[in-house]
């Protein structure tokens, strides 16, 4: 046997259906371990059990050699069997760990799977709540109910359901409606070019938000580089696979990979990148600053129209936020609109207005005339294109100039703001 079982030292190979049946016949295929980690910190909870076929002559063969074939031939069942029975056996030294196996979906047809599931771990005492069965969804579609028996049966066992390879197959949202699962398994090939490509990033930002929504655990798969690790820990999602935390390894180098230090992330200035993407547990964060700023805050279109404030700034119009919304300034406060319409246009034409003083017109909804201090910035899209002005208004009426608290607090909120 070689010491690894890395992608990069395997032989490639096109078996005939003969040489797969020998093979079975002589337990020649086994499971390889690659180590799923926690993103935040490094530390390993599990592993993905991927099968080898160790050929005698050419060493380790790939499954992209195989699987189809023992797909096609009725041979994936028994060749199920000997993997995750090898699997189950070494599994009895990784503690609470979690094992990932891989299901070929054309096995959620046969309502015998999960009795053999049960079957195979109990002989190895394997315990199957530490057990996720990972489904590629591509597949899934012909028989959505027989697969949703199966899944359930499995999660009686105490197993949980991951979703594999989520963005590439044909209805994933529906699979995700049907089935009962755990664990969104993110694609590789978004992974692979999120750090490069803003699509990509938008994609990962949605299916970890969907993530987020459903309760669902999110794993990126294909890990490999720092950015592309710390861009997913930005976004919320919780778990990471790839050659950035581990290759997939024989059983026999488990414990060592057990007490292998945990490769976090290392955590750098934002960038544009990650601003980007932001998903929708960073918008409720944003929201939540947003609202609780003491000052008063909103961001209007190139219309002037408001597209979002906070509930400061509504108190301060006198008018509920809903109100606002897609209304234009004029309409609601000529007044106001008139005494600030050169800052407004200023902004539209890409010039910040800092922190000026303004004299509020005494008629304004009734109040009596008021001081404050206002900041109109320009939001440009990534074109550089104003596409709004973020606005914020601070009332002064004890002093002329808030504390250094006050301004301090300000500023913050304003940065959340425009961000
Ligand atoms: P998968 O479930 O998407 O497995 C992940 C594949 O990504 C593995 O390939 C793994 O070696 C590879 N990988 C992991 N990290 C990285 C990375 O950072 N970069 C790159 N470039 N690749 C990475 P592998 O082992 O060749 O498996 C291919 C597929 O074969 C698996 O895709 C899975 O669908 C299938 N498969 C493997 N074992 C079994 C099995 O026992 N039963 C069934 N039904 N299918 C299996
Ligand atoms: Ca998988
Ligand atoms: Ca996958």
């Amino acid at each position: 046997m070689r010491e690894s079982l890395n992608a990069h030292n395997l032989g490639h190979m096109f078996a005939s259906l003969s040489e797969l049946v020998c093979a079975l016949e002589q337990d020649q295929v086994i499971p390889a371990f690659q180590p799923i980690v926690e993103l935040r910190t490094g530390k390993l909870r599990g592993f993905e059990v991927l099968a080898r076929w160790n050929h005698p002559d050419v060493g380790p063969v790939l499954p992209e050699n195989f699987i189809a074939l023992a797909e096609d031939n009725g041979l994936i069942g028994e060749l199920t069997n000997q993997v995750f029975r090898k699997a189950f056996l070494a599994g009895r030294q990784i503690g609470d760990l979690r094992l990932a196996v891989n299901i070929s979906p054309r096995q959620m047809r046969y309502s015998s799977l999960p009795g053999q599931i049960w079957n195979s771990a109990e002989d190895a005492g394997f315990p199957l709540n530490q057990l996720t069965i990972e489904i590629t969804e591509s597949a899934l579609l012909e028989n959505l109910e027989q697969a949703g028996k199966i899944a359930c049966a499995l999660k009686e066992m105490g197993c949980r359901m991951s979703l594999d390879d989520f963005g590439t197959g044909y209805s994933s949202l529906k699979h995700l409606q049907a089935l009962p699962f755990d664990q969104l398994k993110i694609d590789r090939s978004f992974v692979e070019s999120m750090a490069t490509r803003r699509e990509s990033r938008k994609i990962v930002a949605a299916i970890v938000g969907l993530g987020h929504s459903l309760d669902l655990v999110t794993v990126a798969e294909g890990v490999e580089e720092d950015d592309q690790a710390e861009l997913l820990l930005r976004l919320g999602c919780q778990l990471a696979q790839g050659f950035r935390y581990g290759r997939p390894l024989p059983a026999d180098s488990l414990p060592a990979v057990m007490v292998a230090k945990p490769i976090s992330v290392a955590i750098r200035a934002s960038e544009d990148a990650i601003l980007d993407a932001l998903p929708a547990q960073r918008l409720a964060e944003m929201q939540a600053i947003y609202d609780g700023a003491p000052v008063g805050l909103c961001f209007v279109d190139r219309t002037l129209r408001y597209v979002s404030l906070n509930r400061r700034m509504g108190k301060m119009n006198g008018l509920p936020v809903e109100e606002h919304l897609g209304q234009r300034i004029v309409t609601l406060f000529p007044q106001w609109y008139k005494t600030h319409e050169s800052y407004l246009q200023a902004a539209l034409a890409g010039e910040a207005v800092d922190r000026i003083e303004i004299e509020e017109p005494g008629e304004y909804r009734g109040r009596p005339g008021r001081k404050v201090l206002a900041s109109f910035y320009p939001v440009k899209d990534e074109a550089e294109e104003v596409i709004g002005i973020s606005m914020a208004l601070m009332e002064m009426r004890r002093r002329t100039m808030p504390t250094a608290e006050e301004a301090a607090a300000a500023e913050l909120a304003l940065e959340a703001a425009q961000d």
